[in-house]
């Protein structure tokens, strides 16, 4: 038997909360550990797409053409310089996707019947970066995705809108994508000379309790310029803090998602 990819959304309705830099550094952690991971870019700023060096003209093929039904996902993926990292690319088209398929009844599967149509050994690891919303990309994802990654970032309203992207991967669950889990919540951007910040990573855990990682992301300058040399921050200064903290962060989502797949 084959089995797909395991798929995880990086979601959060706020912006600039670190998804993209998670998505990518964690996507280059697990292809640094062999695995065949693929990012789709569904957020039209496309800042995933450019952080791993894809120009606007190189990306002719993209994830609106996947969502629309005109390409697949296989076609649409497109190597990156890191190996074993593949991504579909994002482009502004996407901001009219919402009205385009408004009407279609199946409008919110659309991204996972055609992740769904993914020949099983293309990729064993499918990262999905989000836009800062929860509208019908995000829904999109949740319904293609066996499991959500939540970054929060380290600041005095993190869990302000956490409950009501929570009451979305419920009302998903209880709809369309029954299997769906929350793989975790990663707290981004610590500073631990902010003594708010170590009070919010309390709060944080008190309140989520176990699906809080125990790896924290801290902010790190590195990790902030690496998307301008369109590298990972992993590819850029494998040494940094931040980095590193991203392949500890990788560690500890295979060991959820080997808990996951034998539940
Ligand atoms: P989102 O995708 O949620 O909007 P990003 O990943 O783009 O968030 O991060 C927002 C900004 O913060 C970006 O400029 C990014 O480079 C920066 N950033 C993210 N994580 C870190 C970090 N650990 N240290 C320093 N800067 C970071
Ligand atoms: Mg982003």
């Amino acid at each position: 038997m084959t089995h797909g990819p395991r798929i995880i959304t990086v979601a959060n309705q706020k912006g600039g909360v670190g998804k993209t830099t998670t998505a990518i550094n964690l996507a280059t952690a697990l292809a640094a550990i062999g695995e065949k991971v693929l990012i789709v870019d569904i957020d039209p700023q496309g800042n995933a797409s450019t952080g791993l060096g894809i120009d606007r003209q190189q990306r002719a093929v993209s994830s609106y053409d996947v969502l629309t039904g005109v390409r697949s996902v296989a076609d649409a993926a497109m190597p990156t310089a890191v190996p074993g990292l593949s991504i579909v690319p994002s482009t502004l088209d996407l901001l009219g996707i919402e009205m385009e398929i408004a009407a279609a009844p199946d409008r919110v599967l659309k991204l996972r019947n055609a992740l769904r149509e993914l020949p099983g050994e293309l990729f064993t690891y499918v990262l999905i970066d989000c836009p800062p919303s929860l509208n019908l990309l995000t829904l999109n994802s949740m319904a293609a995705a066996d499991s959500v990654l939540v970054p929060l970032q380290c600041e005095f309203f993190a869990l302000e809108g956490l409950s009501q992207l929570l009451e979305t991967v419920e009302q998903v669950r209880g709809s369309i994508n029954p299997a769906l889990t929350i793989q975790g919540i990663v707290l981004t951007m610590f500073d631990g000379r902010n003594n708010l910040a170590n009070q919010v990573v309390d709060d944080v855990r008190r309140h989520m309790g176990e699906k809080v990682y125990e790896t924290i992301i801290p902010r790190n300058v590195r990790v902030s310029e690496a998307p301008s040399y369109g590298r990972p921050a992993i590819l850029y200064d494998l040494k940094c803090a931040g980095s590193q903290a991203y392949l500890q962060l990788a560690s500890e989502v295979i060991r959820r998602e080997r808990r996951l797949r034998a539940a």
